[in-house]
Formats: structure tokens, C-alpha cells, sequence
């Protein structure tokens, strides 16, 4: 179907673009994307797909709204502390898209949730067993998948294309036996757009993939916040990793 009257305005600026286009749009439309985590990366990353026009978000979350959340999650105000996460939410991109369409799972995420039909899933966890979960999803599925995390100052972010390249994954640059790090957001702290960063940056990816211009399939992008600096680690396929086979 092609774009109607109001969707030639609220997407004006990604129709302006000659590798966007209509064509891109309807792309976007047309996709559906899970977020596994509402917190300080998924908001940002959930608002900026809604506001694109990704056309299905599904959101899944277990955690509810606390006050210390409001320092960096942005999409929560004070009244929604107590509310399940997924469905403050689903209210306040719902508000901002009233077109797309948007699942609320206020659960961890499970085989069951991961059996839906997506292209891409965005890890905005802080979990590192729910990432090989999802990791093992995307490979066995060949789907996208664009993980991040941070602490501190610091974060960092690692994408695959697993439609178009089956080995390399998560299991290859971080075992899935290795015990979760010992630093996290709730015992080190976190810089709140830092967050942000981050967040936009997995949304960017998200789009750039969708559209097919990803290429940098497993290489780790790491942001120092304190010194205001980027750094790209190349990553290598573990010989007979257990999940892609390297
Ligand atoms: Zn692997």
C-alpha cells in the first residue's frame, strides 16, 4: 500500500533522502522489531523507532517503574512509578505513532516471546544470559540482532546480520558459560546519556539494517564518555563456536 497524505508529512524527512525514499518508508512500515528491555537504551531506542515509523514494536519487559529509573529512562514520568514498564511505555509511543502498532510483554524474555514473527531484535538488557538467549534465537532464526550495554561512562555496542552472515556471533566474542560482569547500572551507576548514546546509535543500526545498509556485521564499537572518545574492535569467529558454528 502506499504512503497515505498524513504519512507524506510525519515522514517529509526521510522522503527528502534519495536512499530513503518512499520505498525506505514502506520498508519501515512494513518491519517488526522486538525490544527486549525498557530501560535506559530501550527508551531511547523505542522512541526513536516508533517516531520513524517502524511499523510493529513489540516490547518486553518484567520490570516496573522506579523513581531512581527517571534519572536516565526518558519515556517514564513520576505518576507511572509502580506501572509495568512495557506499558507506560506502549501509552507514550502509542501517543507519539498512533499508526503503529506496539505489543506490551511485561515478562523476561522467553522462547515463547522470541517464536513471534520479527526481523530484528534490539538487546537492551543488562542481562547477559537473556543476550545468549536472544543470540541463539537470531542465529537458529538468521534474523538481525543489535545488542549494547552500559556502565559508567562507558558503553558499548555489537550488531549482526545473521540473514546475511551466519558466523560470528555473541557466543564467539563472549563465551555463554562467562559468569555476568561484576559491574552493572544498579551497583556501579550510570551516566544517563550515555544511555542515550547508545540507544541512538542501536536505533541508527536498526534502520541501517532494515534498509540493507549494515556491513559491519559482529565489530564492537566502544564509547568513553569521560574522554570523549570512540573505539572499534575487530572480533573474530570462535572455531566451532556452539551456537554459529564459527
Ligand atoms: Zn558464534
Amino acid at each position: 500500500m502506499p504512503l497515505n497524505d498524513q504519512q507524506f508529512m510525519r515522514y517529509s524527512r526521510h522522503l527528502l533522502m534519495d536512499d530513503i525514499g518512499e520505498e525506505g518508508q514502506l520498508t519501515l512500515l512494513n518491519a517488526q522489531v522486538l525490544i527486549v528491555g525498557l530501560g535506559g537504551l530501550g527508551c531511547p531506542v523505542s522512541l526513536y523507532l516508533a517516531a520513524a515509523g517502524i511499523g510493529s514494536l513489540s516490547l518486553c519487559d518484567p520490570d516496573r517503574v522506579e523513581l531512581s529509573n527517571l534519572q536516565r529512562q526518558v519515556l517514564y514520568k513520576p505518576d507511572d512509578c509502580g506501572d509495568f514498564k512495557v506499558d507506560c511505555a506502549k501509552r507514550a509511543l502509542q501517543g507519539l505513532n498512533p499508526e503503529i502498532e506496539i505489543t506490551a510483554n511485561s515478562a523476561e524474555v522467553s522462547a515463547e516471546i522470541l517464536a513471534g514473527d520479527y526481523d530484528l531484535v534490539v538487546d537492551c538488557t543488562d542481562n547477559l544470559a537473556a543476550r545468549h538467549v536472544m543470540n541463539r534465537h537470531c542465529v537458529a532464526q538468521k534474523l538481525g540482532f543489535v545488542s549494547a550495554s552500559a556502565v559508567g561512562w562507558e558503553g558499548q555496542l555489537v550488531a549482526f546480520d545473521f540473514g546475511h552472515n551466519p558466523s560470528l556471533c555473541l557466543n564467539c566474542i563472549i563465551d555463554q558459560d562467562s559468569p555476568e560482569p561484576m559491574m552493572n547500572c544498579g551497583n556501579s551507576g550510570v551516566v544517563g546519556p550515555v544511555l542515550g548514546t547508545m540507544g541512538s546509535l542501536q536505533a541508527t543500526t536498526v534502520i541501517r539494517m532494515l534498509l540493507g545498509f549494515f556491513a559491519q556485521h559482529g565489530e564492537m564499537q566502544r564509547y568513553d564518555g569521560k574522554a570523549g572518545r570512540w573505539l572499534s574492535l575487530n572480533t573474530q569467529a570462535k572455531v566451532g563456536c556452539l551456537v554459529c558454528g564459527g
